[in-house]
């Protein structure tokens, strides 16, 4: 076997890019987005279709300081998912043990309810052994919880180490470039700067064809579909927020999930991952809300929800929830909502003889891997064109 010629790798409009021109190669593939989907499927392609020629473009650096994927909470668990997806879930699993190795942590998930469920159990016995979890909330609001396994990790470690693996092998990669797609297989690119007064600019721009396109773009990529294929999708996007509880958590504490509500244990405190509004239609801005008359950097519906569950999980009504003042204070990405639902999986779509669509999603954590590998497998059997 052949050891593949690694890939090229444009930082910096300082690096010149010259398509066209030797040794730049034409490209069978542009993937447009380089978050945890564009890596995954790059990656993918190295290995079903290695003689494929593929460019990731990333309008950030990688991985992205926002956008779904670093923003994302990071749980690998079947206890959302129909039994039909548990394959997918595992398969995926697997993978994310190959490419995190150490990265990825083992820990219970809980489910907590207010009545007995099939399954279920005792909360104050299942927590026993983690009494810093028990204190978070009310046993006597939630006395039954079913049990489940999770793994968490960094999506954002994951798309680096996807697209790092695939340049190995051969991907370039282009950064700091907003790609734009045109019918025909047409790409163009704006490579980005940034001046001393701190603004975006473009300081060149490129065309580029190739036979495929993917628009790996997460929740713009619907939008650029209908505004530069106009391609109409059915699939929304929503604006989620993972507000800040300070409440101490161990190592090995297990993610607990209450009324839509999940805490996940991260840097010795919790993350909230909040139900997700689908309600956010186009051109929707979101808005702070205001407790006691108080702004609040959390979305009105995000604070209407938390305070709903104060009863249930009364660290939520301590000034451990950090609430901020604006919008801004509180991390928030937007995020795509295939087919309009926050329960549907990760999926890739045909748009156009040349475009792709791949998206993640709420459960881009347990099967974005498989869906980017499902979309690998099409293009090497030679119906991605
Ligand atoms: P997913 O979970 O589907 O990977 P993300 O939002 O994390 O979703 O990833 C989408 C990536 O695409 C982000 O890193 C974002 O910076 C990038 N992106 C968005 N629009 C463009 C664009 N026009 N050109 C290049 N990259 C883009």
């Amino acid at each position: 076997m052949t050891t593949p010629t690694p890939g090229r790798v444009w930082a910096h409009v300082g690096q010149p890019f010259t398509p066209g021109s030797d040794p730049q190669p034409a490209y069978d593939v542009l993937i447009l987005g380089a978050g945890r989907m564009g890596s995954a499927l790059a990656l993918a392609l190295t290995e079903r279709a290695p003689h494929l020629k593929t460019l990731l473009i990333e309008e950030g650096g990688l991985p992205n300081e926002d956008g779904a994927t670093i923003l994302a909470p990071g749980i690998w668990t079947t206890a959302h998912l129909p039994a039909a997806q548990h394959d997918a879930a595992h398969w995926t699993l697997e993978r994310l043990r190959d490419l995190l190795g150490d990265d990825l942590q083992a820990r219970p998930y809980l489910t907590l309810h207010d009545g007995p469920t099939p399954g279920s159990g005792p909360t104050r016995d299942l927590l026993a052994t983690h009494p810093h979890s028990l204190a978070l909330l009310d046993p006597g609001v939630l006395p039954h919880a079913t049990a489940h396994e999770a793994h968490t990790y960094r999506p954002g470690t994951l798309a680096q180490t996807a697209a790092q693996s695939a340049i190995r092998r051969g991907t370039d990669l282009l950064l700091n470039t907003r790609a734009t797609p045109h019918p025909g297989g047409r790409v163009t690119l704006d490579r980005l700067t940034v001046t001393n007064t701190h603004q975006i600019v473009t300081h060149e721009t490129h065309t580029l064809h190739a036979p495929l396109i993917v628009l790996a773009t997460g929740a713009h990529a619907p939008t650029q579909a209908e505004h530069h294929l106009g391609v109409h999708t059915r699939h929304a996007r929503a604006y989620r927020q993972t507000p800040h509880l300070a409440t101490p958590s161990t190592e090995d504490a297990p993610v607990l999930h209450a009324c839509g509500l999940t805490l996940r244990p991260q840097h010795g405190a919790y993350t909230l991952i909040p139900t997700i509004h689908h309600r956010d239609p186009h051109g929707y801005t979101p808005q702070g809300g205001h407790l006691t008359g108080v702004p609040t950097g959390l979305r009105r519906e995000t604070l209407e929800d938390l305070v709903g569950l104060m009863d249930a999980l009364p660290a939520l009504a301590t000034s451990d929830l950090h609430l901020g003042r604006s919008l801004a204070d509180i991390p928030g990405a937007w995020l795509a909502l295939l087919h309009g639902h926050p329960d549907a999986p990760p999926t890739h779509q045909r748009l156009d003889d040349h475009t792709h669509l791949l998206l993640g999603g709420p459960h881009a954590d347990t099967l974005g891997l498989w869906t980017a590998d499902a979309l690998a497998r099409q293009i090497a059997g030679g119906r991605g064109q």
